[in-house]
């Protein structure tokens, strides 16, 4: 362990240096226990800033030593990807306020064989997945929850509930850590619109789960209208403590790499939070010297669903919203995004790129990602058919170190799974589908079967 961390330092509730700010750079400070989403004077969304010069009194080598030393302790709370990274998150948190099911450290693995397919001799996945409720949600979700928890003991608090609108994966996050913690939630999912794994999810962790007759634009209209009274807490990513836990996701993988920022990350979005986050966390690296060069991200859209790549497309001359359509990527069905000034900023900053997949395209991807051992969401999919695009145009070059961040565990999208391999999907032509056969329980049956297909 390292010892150059005081419990006074790691434990401070003095929050002057980590604020609320406006992220379109109004003046002012906002505490971070504050119920406040967006800038009171320009409507912005916020950012939790962190003043850098107090940062940089620990070197580079001591931050990377500091994070290395706890990234498997059993040390409360820094077994966990995200309070391992405690200083560079929310300093102020106090230990027994942490709500944490020890979420991060995911694993980055050498997809090698898939690699050799597309063209690229170091490609990796990161398993975000594998994770408590099986996406990515998790790491905002144990933060926000855990500055509730910490508001809810102050004098004065008006904090009740949490709610969020969501397409499946915040929902089952939010009332897995909410329900961790003991404060009610309250869920607003599309009917219809979710699968069955990710509607029984807050199900079962006791939420409030009200499914309204609409889509995610409609209930994260509603959402916010019923958080303006601060009773009940917001935990959609417009609320900007979402982001500082997934931005530990960057740092995480630049650790795994032994400190080196990978050529190129490539991450499914659709309400434009996530990319947000990997860049902020890249952008703090980038500043305190642990990197010294910054990643190009690819956003990665659903062609039913790409509001981004639009306004790409227009060079960012103005936001496009659109009505989202149907896709096999529920979880980026997303017309309206929220945190779509901070995406740009992530894709300019990084040289970025953003391109789209069709419902065929992402199938197919996924479909063929999962017969070199792996087991993709529908997002990893479209993640993956825009690598196969750019990797084709010479984008992306055979020796350029890639991740593909894999947002979910595919588990939880075993609908999409059969319906591809039933050949049942509309819009995919499922060219990998194995089904199974079904056959009489006849060894000589058997035998001429396996002849068939593998000459054996
Ligand atoms: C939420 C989610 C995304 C998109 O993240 P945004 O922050 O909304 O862009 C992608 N994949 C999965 C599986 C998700 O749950
Ligand atoms: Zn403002």
């Amino acid at each position: 362990m390292s010892n150059d961390v005081s419990p006074a330092q790691a434990n401070s509730t003095d929050d002057s240096n980590v604020y609320f700010r406006c992220f379109a750079g109004c003046e002012g400070k906002h505490s971070i226990y504050e119920v406040i989403y967006r800038c009171p004077k320009c409507n912005s969304l916020l950012e939790v800033h962190h003043e850098r010069e107090p940062l940089k009194k620990r070197n580079a080598y001591k931050w990377q030593q500091l994070f290395d030393s706890r990234s498997s302790t059993t040390n409360w709370p820094y077994g966990s990807g995200v309070w391992g990274q405690r200083e560079w998150v929310i300093p102020s948190l106090r230990d027994e306020n942490v709500v944490s099911m020890c979420e991060g450290n995911t694993n980055l693995f050498w997809a090698n064989r898939l690699g050799k397919q597309l063209g690229l001799n170091d490609l990796w996945i990161k398993l975000c997945g594998n994770s408590h409720t099986g996406s990515f949600k998790d790491l905002g979700m144990t933060v926000l929850v855990s500055v509730v928890k910490q508001m809810m003991g102050m004098p004065n608090n008006p904090v009740k509930a949490v709610a969020c609108a969501s397409t499946g994966d915040t929902s089952a996050a939010l009332a897995a850590y909410a329900a961790y913690a003991g404060i009610p939630a309250i869920i607003f999912l599309p009917a219809g619109k979710v699968s069955t794994a990710q509607l029984i999810q807050p199900v079962s962790n006791g939420a409030h789960v009200l499914a309204l007759d609409t889509d995610f634009d409609g209930c994260m209209k509603i959402v916010q209208e019923v958080t303006e009274d601060s009773s009940i807490y917001l935990a959609n990513s417009m609320n900007s403590l979402r982001i500082e836990g997934q931005k530990t996701v960057g740092i995480e993988i630049v650790r795994q790499f032994d400190w080196e920022a990978p050529d190129w990350i490539v991450i499914p979005v659709g309400n434009l939070g996530n990319i947000s986050a990997l860049h902020k966390g890249f952008q703090l690296m980038m500043d305190l010297g642990v990197i010294n060069k910054m990643p190009r991200l690819v956003a990665a859209q659903a062609a039913q669903a790409d509001p981004f790549y639009q306004s790409y497309s227009n060079d960012f001359s103005g936001k496009t919203s659109v009505t989202a359509g149907e896709t096999l990527a529920n979880a980026i069905r997303i017309g309206d995004p929220v945190s779509y000034e901070k995406a740009v900023k992530a894709v300019q900053d990084t040289n970025g790129i953003v391109e789209r997949a069709t419902e065929n395209e992402l199938a197919a991807a996924a479909a063929k990602a999962d017969l070199t051992g792996m087991f993709c969401c529908p997002h990893t999919g479209v993640a993956l058919a825009v690598l196969e695009k750019l990797v084709k145009r010479g984008v992306i070059k055979p020796d350029d170190r890639t991740v593909v961040i894999s947002t979910a565990h595919g588990l939880k999208f075993t609908d999409f799974k059969v319906g591809y391999h039933e050949s049942k999907l509309d819009g995919v032509e499922s060219e990998h589908a194995n089904p199974p056969v079904y056959l009489d329980a006849s060894a000589a049956k058997v035998k001429e079967v396996i002849k068939q297909r593998l000459g054996l």
